[in-house]
């Protein structure tokens, strides 16, 4: 035991979108000794957290109930006391609806320091990523943040709902979707208009976010007709019909409501996984590949005056090879694509040749005018020959190199499962096709995206034609396809 007492830090974690998160509350997840945290959080939330953090969810009890707010308080308290810096993670903001107040009281009353770290509250946020200001200049100057778990029915109902109907401004609702009809009865009883807009966001910054949108009168039964459940906020008030002018999450994010399978190596994917999440992707990460460095001796390079890399991986055991970059210098060097060339400028290489499409074909065209006697190829193991058939038809002398070979990397069956349940399948190189497949079994369910016609080839020899080719063949030209595929479904 530790003299004093940890530091609880009562952080929210914001509403959905890990982007959401503040940096004071980010830093403290990073280095907290135990996190507590519930279930409206989202799935990548705890991924910042250190790898021998304690992570304890007091959101559910198995499928079911809640954790008692008691035994969460005594948590918290005993992990603290014990010396230990503690995060209690919240969903949205942890002093609107979240019970922050009463575990910061437990945690003083025992003499424990506390800090407060706010969060993005999913009623202002589902409604923003709805394209719902809950206040807006002209339409309305006020906003009240209520609970729907109040029965408006019940005589012990805490809610006046006359000075709830009269508020002038706009009324958001948290929890309570299944009251949403008496919640709409009681406020047009006490006398708001029954045409005035209202909105409902289920799953608000989710890639996976849903929203209806009516009248007071008829919301609750769209809502009902749409099967919306928890979570979710309701609007009541003229903005939200702005939704339907200012909803900006179809364009900034093209790909919202997708999920997209990565099958790349977990060391590249997260590139990728970035750029569609971004876009308002779901993303399932299901590497069945890795990258597993040969560590070859390099020949003397000197003996050299082409030197061909055909990936960025390619680049990175090269130069985890080479002990002195000087030893380049006199050679031409020439790199696959626009992916590779950019691997090269991070270790300060400018590519002498770089054709724009990245595949081999293309780098032996682009080879033609280069006078080449002794060329040295530095590519995978498995690769394929065109480049250096090429090279040695044309005369030259060329070696192989081989830096690294790309292996299966077993797949586990919920990844299994949630790739071949999402909307896309991506593959970047023939092998990754080649070992989903064998991890997976199947390649029946997603639309398949190729990133080029090696990778096409391969799917078709395995039984599946692709939906998509990419026609730049990167990463960025995979989910160029991407989108517009998504676009036309
Ligand atoms: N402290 C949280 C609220 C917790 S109460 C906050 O500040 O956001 C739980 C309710 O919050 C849910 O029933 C739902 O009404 C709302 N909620 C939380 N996350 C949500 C989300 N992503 N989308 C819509 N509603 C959400």
């Amino acid at each position: 035991m530790s003299a004093l007492p940890g530091t609880v830090y009562l952080v929210g974690a914001g509403p959905g979108d890990e982007g959401l998160i503040t940096l004071r509350g980010a830093e403290l997840l990073a280095s907290a000794d135990v996190i507590l945290h519930d279930q409206l959080i989202g799935p990548r939330a705890l991924e910042a957290a250190r790898s021998d953090a304690e992570l304890i969810d007091v959101g559910k009890i198995g499928g079911g109930k809640q954790v008692p707010q008691e035994v969460t308080n005594e948590l918290i308290i005993e992990h603290a006391l014990a010396g230990r810096s503690v995060v209690r993670l919240k969903g949205g903001d942890p002093f609107v609806f979240g019970r922050g107040g009463e575990e910061a009281i437990a945690c003083l009353e025992r003499g424990i320091a506390v800090e407060v770290v706010p969060g993005v509250t999913a009623g202002i946020a589902a409604a923003a990523y709805a394209g719902i200001p809950v206040t807006q200049r002209g339409v309305s100057s006020a906003v009240a943040f209520v609970t729907g778990h109040e029965n408006p029915d019940k005589p012990e109902t805490q809610i006046d709902w006359p000075a709830l109907a009269a508020f002038p401004g706009t009324l958001v609702f948290y929890m309570g979707v299944r009251s949403l009809g008496r919640i709409a009865e009681a406020l047009i009883s006490g006398g708001r208009p029954g045409e005035q807009p209202a909105a409902v966001i289920e799953r608000g910054t989710f890639p996976a976010q849903r929203e209806v949108v009516g009248t007071l009168e008829t919301i609750a039964q769209i809502a009902e007709e749409a099967e919306i459940k928890a979570p979710a906020i309701t609007v009541i008030g003229d903005v939200a019909a702005l939704g339907e002018e200012i909803g900006w999450r179809d364009r900034a994010q093209p790909l919202a409501g997708k999920t997209i399978a990565v099958t790349r190596a977990r060391a590249q994917a997260s590139a990728l996984a970035a750029r569609l999440s971004a876009l308002g992707a779901e993303v399932v990460e299901a590497p069945a590949i890795k990258i597993e460095p040969l560590n070859p001796e390099l020949p003397d390079l000197a003996r050299y005056d082409l030197l061909c890399l055909t990936s960025p991986n390619g680049v990175e055991q090269l130069f985890a090879a080479l002990g002195d970059a000087r030893d380049l210098a006199g050679l031409t060097v020439a790199a696959i694509g626009p992916g590779t060339a950019r691997a090269l400028l991070t270790h300060g290489i400018k590519a002498d040749v770089v054709p724009d499409r990245s595949i081999a074909e293309a780098l032996v065209e682009a080879l033609v005018d280069v006078p080449i006697e002794r060329a040295l190829i530095a590519r995978a193991e498995e690769a394929r020959d065109v480049l250096p058939d090429a090279l040695r038809a044309r005369g030259a002398e060329v070696d192989l190199l081989a830096l690294y070979r790309t292996v299966a990397e077993p797949l586990d069956d919920a990844a299994r499962a949630a790739a071949l349940g999402a909307d896309y399948a991506t593959f970047t190189s023939a092998s990754s096709a080649r070992f989903f497949h064998e991890a997976a079994g199947t390649l029946d369910g997603p639309r398949l995206i190729s990133i080029g016609p090696v990778t096409s080839e391969q799917l078709r020899e395995l039984g599946y034609e692709p939906a998509v080719e990419a026609s730049d063949h990167t990463p960025d030209g995979l989910v160029a396809a991407l989108i517009a595929d998504a676009a036309t479904r």
